[in-house]
């Protein structure tokens, strides 16, 4: 009993010390981000040599980049701590797949990625709408990152009985059966030419499958190795 106490006290302290150190980060990160925005705009004159202007961008987009996997780190510590709270509401689920396309399709033409979302009809949803967004851009994203150049991503989205069933579908270098398991888990990550070229925390597919599971939802990975990986998400879609 003394051992397990000691390990839920120690278990508290760590997603204590994740949330707090996440907020002290987030703080002076705004002014990285702010400022070098500014700088990087030439917004009060002109920075005179285009190397300034260079390193003012990659500050704004390192400081981006470390916004994120700070908010990832708070999100999946919320989560542990279970003091994440869902606000259900009705909402259709075609239009989040629409905004979260607009948002996706241009940065995975940048990658010579192509992304196309079959899904016709509205989708009535009761369900966290923020999570529901957060949980497809998590999932396609990683879906563009791990695919090469040439390579499509296709979602689907249609109801299933009392459920949504979402697939996302890429032709990427996919997973090791024996990798397949593990993933899901906080900071793991498979070791590949990707994972150390693109970067990533190891969270947003952690945290996807926390929010699914908070819905009483599923998330299941299939992948074949150097051909392509499908996630697929079964949500209740509630009363
Ligand atoms: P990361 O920040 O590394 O993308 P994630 O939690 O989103 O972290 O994903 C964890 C790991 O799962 C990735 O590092 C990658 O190895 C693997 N992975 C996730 N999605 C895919 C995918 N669609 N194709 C291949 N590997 C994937």
């Amino acid at each position: 009993l003394r051992a397990r106490d000691e390990a839920e006290s120690a278990s508290r302290a760590k997603t204590q010390f994740l949330a707090s150190m996440s907020h002290e980060l987030r703080t002076p990160l705004n002014a990285v981000i702010g400022f070098s925005e500014i700088l990087d705009r030439e917004l009060f004159g002109t920075l005179g040599e285009q190397r300034y202007r260079d390193y003012a961008r990659m500050i704004h987009e390192s400081g981006e980049h470390l916004l994120h996997v700070v908010n990832d780190i708070l999100d999946m510590s919320k989560i542990e701590a279970g003091r994440t709270e869902l606000e259900f509401e009705r909402f259709d689920f075609k239009p989040v797949i629409d905004d979260v396309m607009r948002l996706i399709v241009p940065r995975a033409a940048e990658s010579g990625v192509q992304v196309s979302a079959n899904c016709m009809n509205s989708i009535m949803l009761r369900a966290d709408k923020r999570a529901a967004k957060q949980i497809l851009i998590n999932l396609l994203s990683n879906a563009v990152k791990f695919t090469p150049e040439g390579g499509r991503v296709d979602i689907s989205a249609e109801r299933e009985n009392i459920s949504l069933s979402l697939r996302i579908v890429d032709t990427g270098i996919g997973i090791p059966q024996r990798d397949i398991e593990k993933l899901g888990r906080p900071f793991e990550q498979v070791e590949n030419q990707f994972t150390k070229s693109k970067g990533g925390s190891g969270l947003g597919l952690a945290i996807s499958k926390s929010l699914v599971e908070l819905h009483g939802g599923v998330l299941a990975i299939e992948s074949v190795l150097n051909q392509g990986t499908t996630v697929k998400v079964t949500l209740p879609l509630g009363a």
